[in-house]
């Protein structure tokens, strides 16, 4: 158990960013201006966007871990000042349950963002690494290699997939997206 622990320590970020949320959009109109270079993350509802910023930031509450799929409608930008850049979590796509026009209205809000920011240098695509590549995943991934905005590939929910299985979503997804950098494998528990 203790040498299981101690693999488990090693694979802790060793510097924190210094998140801080700077704004929030729910309509384009709302987009802000900033200077600051950003990295944009993008995903389906619940594939662990926001698990992702409260782990890069050490903060548990920085961003709203939701148990419940399809309840961020807003852009959210986290500014590190250290770093000097951006992240921005885009609302997740893909719920199901909220209405066509609800989808459409957050779909236009996010081709807004991607459109029209200067400053956005790559789009982070979270995908579950449980899961073979889904439509709206490679439709989000074309999107963005048709406008060649650089694709950084993210496998979340690591624990939760079996070793045979990683190694083919990081060769999936490596191929599909040819993504800036190879695929990283990420898991907010361990
Ligand atoms: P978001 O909707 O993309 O922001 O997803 P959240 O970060 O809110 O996570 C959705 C659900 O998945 C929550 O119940 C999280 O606890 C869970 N979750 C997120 N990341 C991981 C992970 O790496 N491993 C496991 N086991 N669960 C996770």
């Amino acid at each position: 158990m203790d040498s299981h622990k101690n693999a488990m320590d090693t694979l802790q970020p060793r510097t924190e960013l210094d998140l801080t949320l700077v704004t929030t959009a729910y309509l384009p109109n709302q987009l802000p201006t900033l200077s600051l270079p950003q990295i944009a993350l993008a995903g389906r509802s619940n594939v662990g966007k926001s698990t992702l910023v409260n782990c890069l930031a050490g903060r548990k509450g920085l961003a709203k871990i939701s148990a419940t799929p399809g309840k961020t409608r807003s852009l959210n930008f986290y500014q590190s000042l250290a770093g000097g850049y951006c992240l921005v979590d885009l609302p997740g796509y893909g719920y199901a349950r909220c209405s066509k026009a609800e989808r459409e209205k957050w779909g236009q809000l996010i081709e807004a963002y991607l459109k029209t920011t200067d400053q956005l240098r790559a789009v982070t695509a979270l995908l579950d690494c449980r899961l073979p590549p889904q439509l709206l995943d490679r439709e989000l991934v074309d999107w963005l290699r048709a406008r060649r905005i650089p694709v950084l590939v993210v496998l979340t929910k690591a624990d939760k997939c079996a070793q045979r299985d990683r190694e083919a979503r990081k060769k999936e997804w490596r191929e599909l997206a040819h993504p800036a950098f190879p695929p990283i494998l990420f898991s907010g528990k361990t």
